[in-house]
Formats: structure tokens, C-alpha cells, sequence
């Protein structure tokens, strides 16, 4: 359905009432020459990118917005996102914030963009977000709704699944208004419960006593999406800086993808002035994304792996829905179709114009495990730099693609996590098996052995004391939550 709202509306709503995506009616332009851009800081870029790409706001809004969100301290390397290059790669650090990965970059904004809306809209209903996690989006969310008035924070982890290091980050999260509760299972389990949960008739009733609201903060929020623009562009004036790439050459760049956000954004950026040749999306053993670019086939329909790369483990990419919309030149009725037949045959095929004109600016390709942990093998040997599995998957898949093509366009590579937030994986591909103890004593060996410092947020973790103990059964899950919303928040 076609219907034009604010901004914060959107940010605040979340998703369409017909369970729709919020889009951009008009892409944000840089609006000054690409040469310029190393001379811009993170937060100047980002004021200046937000305040075009989600219109509605107020300047001082968006201002504050930036200021709290990209607050001093916040992240750990002056640059926010800083670019290291080898050779034609360039990596990207996504993954400097306070949780080490890349969700960071847009979650330590969202929710003030989330509080700002309701300001600016005089919503005087609290925010509630309820979400399951397998890892990155619940610590990330958790951390940056901390103590944010009006708001409180539902976050259901899977007892199974998650590794020591995640689950710390969450459990340890000071916060009055989190709610943080492991679930009997895994991941499919605990979203299914949170599904359940939003479909339940009672709810409703219990947040309209309470004066709330659910609201999301997924990559289906389009307040994630537009501050993810910025991060592109940032790197494109490191190279510049550098002495990479001169003003307006084209650069490929490389997103490993789940939920296809962060590789959207960076489409986003193409169309607002950034020369983009390629864009690379990679995926691991479960790799709908590839199969669809490849045959303008998406197909739900397959069974799910566990992989290394947790955070791409994903068969239904919600933002591509997003791009379908645009590169079918705004078609509502057409991707409304092909929606519905996702939601009912778990599968759609797009028209052939459609899948030529996606085919001309994407790649896709895939790699199992067994690549992954070569790759950051291969990687560490030739260069020192370590890479983290969701990393090493795009990097491998760049590989592929250059041994398949003559295209020697500078690569630049979204490294979306630090490698010490997946020791098991990153430890047995650097040294082979692993000695017995816990990921933090891997972590240990990993940075003595290879030099990488451990970020101190790592190292104040270990001895972190759990804050959070809550746990529940998908059976006691409703009870739970509707405590949960009833209970005051001490200020
Ligand atoms: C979330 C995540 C991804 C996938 O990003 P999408 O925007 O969902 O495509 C990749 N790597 C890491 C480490 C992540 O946390």
C-alpha cells in the first residue's frame, strides 16, 4: 500500500499498519563534492546525511540526536568505522562500538531517533520493544535503550546457540528499563515465541492500560537503515585520504548478509552519490540471497543450517523486499504480490526486467564453514589481520568473484564483527583445536599469539556480574511479558 508519513512517524511506527516497509520517497544526496569527505568528521557526516534522509526531524533534533547517540567514549577508535587496507581490499571496521559489532553503528542512534519522535509527535505513549536475538541485534539493542525515558527493552535469548561472550553482553547490561530472559531452546524457537506473543489478543489490551506501544528495533526499522548510509561514505574519504581512490573512481563493495540491511544501505549511499560499481552479497551454507540474484527465484522453501557466521543465518531476508520496491521502479502492487506469495508459498519469482536490472549492480556468492575458517587461515598468513567468520565469508566471496571475473575494481569489504566475539571459531581456524577452557581464555591466546590488543570492553566482561537472571519456558513466556510491562521503572 502507497501512504507517505513523516519520518519520525515512521520511526516511531516501525512497521506499516499492513505490515508494509517504510521507505524513502527521496534519496538523500551528499550535496558537496566526494573530494571533501575526509575533511568531514563521523558525526558531521552523519548530521548531515540524517537530517536529508529521514526529513521530518527537527535540525537541533537530529543535532542532539547525533551527539547523544555518538556520544564521546561510545565507540573505541576515533575514526567510529576505520578502514584497513591490503592491497585493493579495504576493510571497513564496523565493529567499534560498545557490543564489537556492526548493529552498533545504527542501534546507539535508533533509539534516540525512536525518543526524539515521540518528543516531536507528542506520543506520550511508552516505546516497547520486544525482540528475540541469536546474538549481535539483543546486545546491541540492549545497550543502546539503556535507561532511555519512555522506553523499555524485551529481549528473549535462546539457551542453546549463543555463545559465553554473547550472552554476557546481555546479562551484564546495566539498564532499569531491560527485561533480559533466556528461553528454553534455540534461536527458531525463541523467535517463534516472540511471534507468538505479538499475535496474542491480550497484549494489546495490557499495553493500552499502560499507555505503550510495541515499536521495532530490527533492520525493518528505516531509523536503522539511513544511519548506515554514513559508514560508506566515511570510508570513501579514507581512501581518498589515503590516496586509494581518487574523487568519484568506482569502488565494489563487499556486505556479508542475513537480513540484507547492511548491504541496502550501502545501495542507499550509491544512490545518493557514491560511486558504486558492484555490489557483493555473501552469504554462508544457508544462502537464499544468492540463489535468488542468481535466478530472480526466492526461495524460503530449504531446510536451516547453524553455521559459523550466526548473525547470517537467516532465510528470509526482510529488506530486500526494500529494493525490490525501488529497482522495480516503485511497483506497489507488484511487490505486494510477490509478498504474499513468500507469506503463503514461501517462494516468488521476479518478472526477467526486474531480475536484469538486479543482476547489473549485484553479485552473489556463498561459502560453507570449511571455506570460512580457511579463509581467516589464509587471511591472517598473508596479512596478520584476523578476521571474524562473517568477515571471512565476504572476503572469500570476493576471492571467487575476482577468479571468475577480470574486475580489479578496489574492494571494499564491510567487516562486520571483531573476531574475539567468536573464539570458537576463530581460535581452531587460526591453531587448529583449541585447549580446553572458556572463550575467554581463548581470547587470551588468540591476542597473545596473533598481537591484535582485546578491546577492554572484552577484558571487563569476563568478571562482569550477571544483572539479569530472568528465564522462562515458552509455556510461562506470556506471563512473563505481561508482568513485565506492568512493572515501574525507578528513575
Ligand atoms: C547482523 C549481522 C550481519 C548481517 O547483516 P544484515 O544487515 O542483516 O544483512 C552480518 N554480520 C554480523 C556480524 C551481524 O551482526
Amino acid at each position: 500500500m502507497n501512504r507517505s508519513v513523516s519520518a519520525p512517524e515512521a520511526v516511531f511506527q516501525g512497521l506499516a499498519p499492513d505490515g508494509g516497509l517504510f521507505v524513502p520517497t527521496q534519496f538523500p544526496q551528499l550535496g558537496f563534492d566526494l573530494d571533501q569527505l575526509p575533511s568531514k568528521s563521523y558525526r558531521e557526516l552523519a548530521t548531515h546525511l540524517l537530517k536529508q534522509g529521514l526529513p521530518g526531524y527537527t535540525a537541533e533534533t537530529m543535532d542532539a540526536v547525533v551527539r547523544l547517540g555518538y556520544a564521546e567514549g561510545k565507540f573505541d577508535d576515533p575514526l567510529f568505522a576505520p578502514v584497513k587496507s591490503f592491497g585493493d581490499r579495504h576493510f571497513i571496521e564496523l565493529f567499534h562500538g560498545p557490543t564489537l559489532a556492526f548493529k552498533d553503528m545504527a542501534l546507539s542512534l535508533l533509539p534516540h531517533l525512536l525518543v526524539a519522535a515521540q518528543k516531536q509527535l507528542g506520543i506520550s505513549k511508552e516505546a516497547v520493544i520486544l525482540t528475540a536475538t541469536s546474538g549481535d541485534t539483543g546486545s546491541a539493542a540492549l545497550t543502546g535503550f539503556a535507561d532511555l525515558p519512555n522506553t523499555r527493552i524485551v529481549v528473549f535469548y535462546p539457551d542453546q546457540g549463543i555463545s559465553l561472550v554473547q550472552k554476557k553482553q546481555m546479562v551484564c547490561q546495566p539498564g532499569k528499563n531491560l527485561f533480559v530472559c533466556g528461553v528454553d531452546g534455540n534461536f527458531d524457537q525463541a523467535q517463534s515465541l516472540v511471534k507468538a506473543l505479538f499475535a496474542n489478543k491480550v497484549l494489546p489490551t495490557t499495553l493500552d492500560q499502560n499507555n505503550q506501544s510495541f515499536s521495532t528495533a530490527n533492520s525493518m526499522n528505516i531509523g536503522r537503515l539511513i544511519p548506515q548510509m554514513v559508514y560508506y561514505f566515511h570510508a570513501y574519504g579514507q581512501l581518498i585520504e589515503k590516496g586509494k581512490v581518487s574523487s568519484g573512481d568506482p569502488i565494489n563493495i563487499v556486505v556479508p548478509s542475513g537480513n540484507f540491511g547492511n548491504i541496502l544501505a550501502a545501495w542507499y549511499a550509491k544512490q545518493a552519490g557514491l560511486p558504486v560499481k558492484t555490489f557483493l552479497v555473501a552469504s554462508n551454507k544457508n544462502h537464499a540471497l544468492p540463489d535468488f540474484f542468481n535466478t530472480g527465484i526466492y526461495s524460503a522453501d530449504r531446510p536451516f543450517h547453524r553455521t559459523d557466521s550466526p548473525s547470517m543465518d537467516i532465510l528470509i531476508s526482510s529488506n530486500l523486499e526494500r529494493l525490490l520496491f525501488h529497482l522495480s521502479g516503485n511497483d506497489a502492487p507488484l511487490i505486494s504480490t510477490l509478498m504474499t506469495e513468500l507469506k503463503q508459498k514461501k517462494r516468488y519469482a521476479v518478472p526477467d526486467t526486474l531480475k536484469a536490472r538486479i543482476q547489473s549492480e549485484f553479485y552473489a556468492g556463498y561459502c560453507d564453514d570449511a571455506a570460512c575458517r580457511d579463509e581467516i587461515k589464509r587471511y591472517h598468513k598473508k596479512t596478520n589481520y584476523v578476521l571474524d567468520p562473517h568477515t571471512a565469508v565476504a572476503s572469500r566471496v570476493l576471492s571467487n568473484y575476482q577468479q571468475s571475473t577480470t574486475d580489479t575494481t578496489p574492494a571494499l569489504i564491510a567487516a562486520t564483527a571483531s573476531p574475539f566475539k567468536f573464539p570458537a571459531t576463530v581460535f581452531p581456524a587460526l591453531f587448529g583445536s583449541p585447549p580446553q577452557g572458556t572463550d575467554f581464555d581463548l581470547i587470551r591466546i588468540i591476542a597473545q599469539k596473533t598481537a591484535v590488543e582485546v578491546p577492554s570492553i572484552l577484558q571487563n566482561l569476563e568478571n562482569a556480574k550477571p544483572l539479569h537472571t530472568d528465564h522462562c519456558t515458552p509455556d510461562t513466556a506470556f506471563n512473563y511479558v505481561q508482568n513485565t510491562l506492568s512493572k515501574g521503572i525507578l528513575s
